[in-house]
Formats: C-alpha cells, sequence, structure tokens
C-alpha cells in the first residue's frame, strides 16, 4: 500500500476537503482503466490502480501507488505512504498554514527535509488547492507568466515531488524561483508531460511550462471548476453539489459498474468543463437559465432514481413519486418553459439558441455530446424528465406516468447496469 486519499482531516487540519476532486484528478492523470478507491477507513480511501498503459505518468503512478516505500532518512527504514489532500480554498492545517492558490509536499516530520517541520504525521502530504486560479510561466517565452495549471497538472507536479520524498531522492530545494531550483526543475518538467497527454487527449497542440521558472501568480482562470457547482451556486457546498455527491457516493460505491462508469464520466466531463466556465464567465445568463432549465431538472431525476433504487421503494410507485415532486401545476408548466429554454444544451441537433453562446454549443458538441457517458449521465436524464413533465402537464394519471417513466428507464438503463432497475409495464 502507499497512496490514499484523505477523507476527514482530524488531526492533520480543517475540514475543507475535497476528496471526489482528488480522485478525479487521478483519473485524469492515469487516463486508463483501473484506478479505483478502497472504501474509507480510519478517515482515508486507499488508491488502487492496476495499469494497462505504458506512459510516463501511468508509470509514475503506478509505482506511487503500488510500491511499499521505506525511505531512511537517517533515523532508519520506516514506511512512508503518500497522502493526497485536495483543499478547498480555505483548507488549512492545523498551525493555520494556508495552501490556498498553492500546493505543497511536505515530507514525514522525523525526515528533516525541507517542509518536514510543517508536517505532524510521518507520511508524505500532498495537498493542493482544488479552487486555485494560478498562472505560471509559458516555455519559450522568457518568462511570461500566462500559463494557466489545471488541477490535475498540480496534483501529478506535487506527485513527482512526493515520488523524490518516498524514495529518499530529493534534490536540491530552493525558495528562489528564477532560475528554479533543481527539485522544482524536476517536478517542472514531470508536469509537462502531463500537460503533454491532457492536450493529447483533447486533440490540441501542448502548451509546456519553462523548467527554468518556477515563479507564478494569482489570476488565470484554471481548469477546476465543475460546471453543475458554477452554475447551481458558484458554490462548492450549495445544496445542489452535495447533492450530486450523493449521488456520486450511492451508485459509485454500491456497485462496480457504476464505480467504472463514473470514472470515464469525469474523465470525460472534466476534459471539457474547464472551458464550459470559462465561456459562463463572459455571459452570467447563462448560468441563470441553466439553473432551473437544466440542473435543477437533472437533480429531480436523479433524486427519483436514488429513491427508486432503495430499498424501501414499492413497484409501481414512481409515477406517483412524480406527482409528489410537482404538486404545483404552474410551477410545472414554469419547469417545462425552462426546460425548453435550454433545450439546445441537453438536446444534440437542436443546436441554435440565440440565448446561448455558439462557442459554448460547439464545444458541447465537439466535447460533452460525443461522449457516451455524458450523453447517459448529463443528456438522456434530462430528456426523460421533460417527456415526463409534458405528460404529465397533459394529463396523465400517476399510474400512465408510471408505465411511461418505466418504459424510459428500460430504454435508457441497460447501458449501464446499475442495481435494482427492472421492467414491468407492457
Ligand atoms: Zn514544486
Amino acid at each position: 500500500m502507499a497512496m490514499f486519499i484523505l477523507d476527514d482531516a482530524t488531526g492533520i487540519g480543517s475540514d475543507d476537503v475535497d476528496s471526489l476532486a482528488a480522485f478525479v484528478d487521478l483519473v485524469i492523470i492515469a487516463n486508463d482503466d483501473g484506478v479505483g478507491l478502497d472504501d474509507p477507513a480510519g478517515g482515508m480511501q486507499q488508491v488502487t490502480y492496476s495499469r494497462t498503459e505504458n506512459g510516463a505518468p501511468q508509470v509514475r503512478l503506478d509505482t506511487l501507488v503500488n510500491t511499499d516505500f521505506s525511505p531512511d532518512y537517517g533515523g532508519g527504514a520506516a514506511n512512508v505512504d503518500t497522502i493526497v489532500i485536495a483543499g478547498l480554498s480555505g483548507f488549512t492545517l492545523d498551525d493555520g498554514t494556508s495552501f490556498a492558490n498553492n500546493g505543497t509536499a511536505l515530507p514525514p516530520a522525523s525526515s528533516g527535509l525541507p517542509g518536514a517541520t510543517l508536517n505532524t504525521t510521518e507520511n508524505c502530504l500532498v495537498i493542493y488547492d482544488t479552487q486555485q486560479n494560478i498562472c505560471v510561466a509559458r516555455d519559450g517565452t522568457n518568462g511570461t507568466i500566462d500559463l494557466p495549471i489545471s488541477n490535475p497538472v498540480v496534483l501529478y507536479h506535487e506527485l513527482s515531488h512526493a515520488f523524490r520524498i518516498v524514495n529518499n531522492t530529493l534534490l536540491n530545494l530552493t525558495a528562489g524561483c528564477n532560475p528554479s531550483s533543481p527539485e522544482e526543475n524536476a517536478a517542472i518538467t514531470d508536469e509537462n508531460d502531463m500537460r503533454t497527454q491532457i492536450a493529447n487527449r483533447q486533440g490540441e497542440t501542448p502548451v509546456l511550462r519553462d523548467p527554468g521558472i518556477h515563479c507564478g501568480s494569482v489570476g488565470c482562470s484554471s481548469g477546476g471548476c465543475c460546471i453543475i457547482a458554477t452554475v447551481a451556486s458558484k458554490s462548492l457546498s450549495s445544496e445542489q453539489v452535495q447533492y450530486l455527491r450523493g449521488v456520486r457516493d450511492h451508485f459509485v460505491r454500491s456497485t462496480e459498474v457504476g464505480f467504472a462508469f463514473f470514472e470515464r464520466f469525469f474523465h470525460d466531463y472534466y476534459a471539457f468543463s474547464p472551458q464550459v466556465c470559462t465561456i459562463m464567465a463572459g455571459h452570467p445568463n447563462v448560468g441563470d437559465h441553466l439553473l432551473e432549465g437544466y440542473i435543477n431538472p437533472l437533480l429531480d431525476f436523479w433524486k427519483m432514481m436514488i429513491e427508486r433504487s432503495s430499498e424501501s421503494f414499492q413497484t409501481g410507485s414512481l409515477g406517483a413519486l412524480f406527482s409528489q415532486m410537482h404538486p404545483d401545476r404552474d410551477a410545472a408548466k414554469a419547469r417545462l418553459k425552462a426546460l425548453k429554454k435550454t433545450e439546445s444544451y441537453w438536446s444534440p441537433g437542436n443546436a441554435f439558441n440565440p440565448l446561448v453562446p455558439s462557442k459554448l454549443i460547439k464545444l458541447l458538441k465537439d466535447h460533452a455530446w460525443r461522449s457516451e457517458h455524458i450523453q447517459w449521465a448529463l443528456i438522456r436524464p434530462v430528456r426523460i424528465y421533460y417527456d415526463l413533465l409534458e405528460a404529465w402537464l397533459s394529463g396523465a394519471d400517476t399510474d400512465e406516468l408510471d408505465c411511461l417513466f418505466e418504459l424510459k428507464l428500460s430504454e435508457w438503463v441497460p447501458d449501464v447496469h446499475l442495481a435494482r432497475f427492472g421492467h414491468r409495464c407492457r
């Protein structure tokens, strides 16, 4: 065993940790099947990885995850694990040290290595800010600081430091940023492997960071945003986002297939969502109409799916559940109207809408709609919801709704084998 994601920071720092973000970033780093998480234990989840690809990032991750490291920093050999802490901007260590707009790899407390005095554990802590907004020096420009650094890239950079910490091969590390110290030069060189991998996956030309310059500044739009979070509330602790986490926990941890599905889903999702966030920042009205016309219907759909998969759910009551969730017909009509306004987002082929920036539609066409995982989890559910709402408003009773709902699910579900789905209507 060697790598863990921290769920509960008790004894280390504040509770502003986002373990989902760490997992998503690791999935993107791996760009490979076979990344997994064990059940939570002791406030952490162990990362597992069965590698099928041979690129530098895959080999590096494989080594970090599947090696028992026992470095001897002078006091005898002892096991050192790598513990990944995905901190929100408010995360601090217990002594108050903040890592807002920063990342770090802290060597074990007793190692005597640079940064060890901040660490209260005998493991290597990899900490990064998942809401960071950092720019670094673009290669080939003599130090122009305009290159964003996405969260998977920050994490991979810190894992490069961690790799040398657990192997006790840390290079000379100094505070000056230009020229960068040998240790930072090595981490930036590794970081560029990740930039190249992500760009290749998106069919873009890689833009690299200058390994000779470690300076950075705050102010680039970064790669860590979740569209749904941004739209719903501009806050990671909003009810909607908490709810989506519930969906993730419920399905991801309950079935192997669900887990594998979500791995692929997040991989595809985070490949385009940062660009969507950038576009949305320039079009504030987009978020407003997406909330009522897309996000809330999507959440309601998943709410019903969770209900349906619970032990106490009675077959035949899905229609009743739908009608209970829409007691007010005027509100239901307004919801249908809002859905029609956003149809171009979730109904590929119906692309023109003067309210929607054409750049955004192009991005969705090129990335989102092409992914069967995105289609399955984010687009078809809204289509199903729309059809049900329309039927409900045109007078379908709860039995008719129930049959329509089950029929739609029977067309949707077979693509991914979540537990407790069945079809009883003809
Ligand atoms: Zn570094």
